[in-house]
């Protein structure tokens, strides 16, 4: 579904992105971890030219991103995103906020987006905050509530940036769990987190990141039991 071939980004003379290579298959759950600054949120910013990459290629169902033309407003309706700040409208309900861009991009009329926006909320627990605002939320609500949004576009990839790294311990499960569910119902997604226990239940392979390459990737039980690489190793046994 998403070819990857020699991904690059540098900002200025920092190259962040040294030549990613990375196929991605239909129903993968892909799931990044590195230390800070090894450019795991510009890798998903760029494979939906959130950030626009300096070279290499995204294909996308065999379509390059970068040659040629594209429209990128239709390939971000066909990759939600989720983020560590959730990004919520405050100013907005939580059926606003969710029937917004379906609304205005997926063109569907207003009874229409509402269905789609009241059957997320009832799939992610949380039928009845659909006239509550962000405010009125806690901080796990409102990161399901994200997801929905971004679920509401009906994408075809999901990408999540540290989507726990913001709420407190005891709301992780909760965001967590629609994650698992998400990825049991067949969804392609690519997670970067902290959240071992996540990685190793729900990926399907885990990529290790350092400098701006992927520096080991494998089954997620297999690179934790048995890493390769003397920075996985060194990583793992930081995080484990
Ligand atoms: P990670 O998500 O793994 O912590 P990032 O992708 O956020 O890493 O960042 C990788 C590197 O790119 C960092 O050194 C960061 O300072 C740099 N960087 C990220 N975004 C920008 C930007 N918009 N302008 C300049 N440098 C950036
Ligand atoms: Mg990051």
């Amino acid at each position: 579904m998403i070819n990857v071939k020699g991904l690059e980004k540098a900002y200025g003379s920092n190259k962040v992105l040294n030549g990613i290579d990375i196929e991605i298959a239909k129903g993968e759950v892909v799931v990044v971890i590195g230390p800070s600054g090894s450019g795991k949120s510009t890798f998903l910013r760029c494979l939906n030219l959130l950030e626009q990459p300096t070279g290499g290629d995204i294909e996308f169902d065999g379509i390059s991103l970068l040659k040629g033309k594209q429209d990128i407003n239709r390939l971000r309706q066909r990759m939600g995103m989720v983020f560590q700040q959730f990004n919520l409208f405050p100013h907005m309900t939580v059926l606003k906020n969710i029937t917004l861009a379906p609304l205005k991009l997926r063109k569907l009329n207003g009874e229409q987006a509402d269905k789609v926006a009241r059957d997320l909320l009832r799939r992610i627990g949380l039928a009845d905050k659909a006239d509550s605002f962000p405010g009125q939320l806690s901080g796990g609500q409102k990161q399901r509530i994200a997801i929905a949004r971004a679920l509401a576009m009906s994408p075809d990839v999901m990408l999540f940036d540290e989507p726990t790294s913001a709420l407190d311990p005891e709301m992780v499960g909760e965001v967590l769990d629609v994650m698992k569910e998400l990825a049991a119902e067949g969804m392609t997604m690519v997670v970067v987190t902290h959240e071992m226990g996540f990685a190793r239940e729900v990926g399907t392979r885990l990529i290790f990141m350092d400098g701006g390459k992927i520096v080991e990737q494998g089954k997620p039980a297999e690179v934790f039991a048995n890493p390769q690489h003397p920075r996985t190793q060194d990583f793992l046994r930081k995080v484990l």
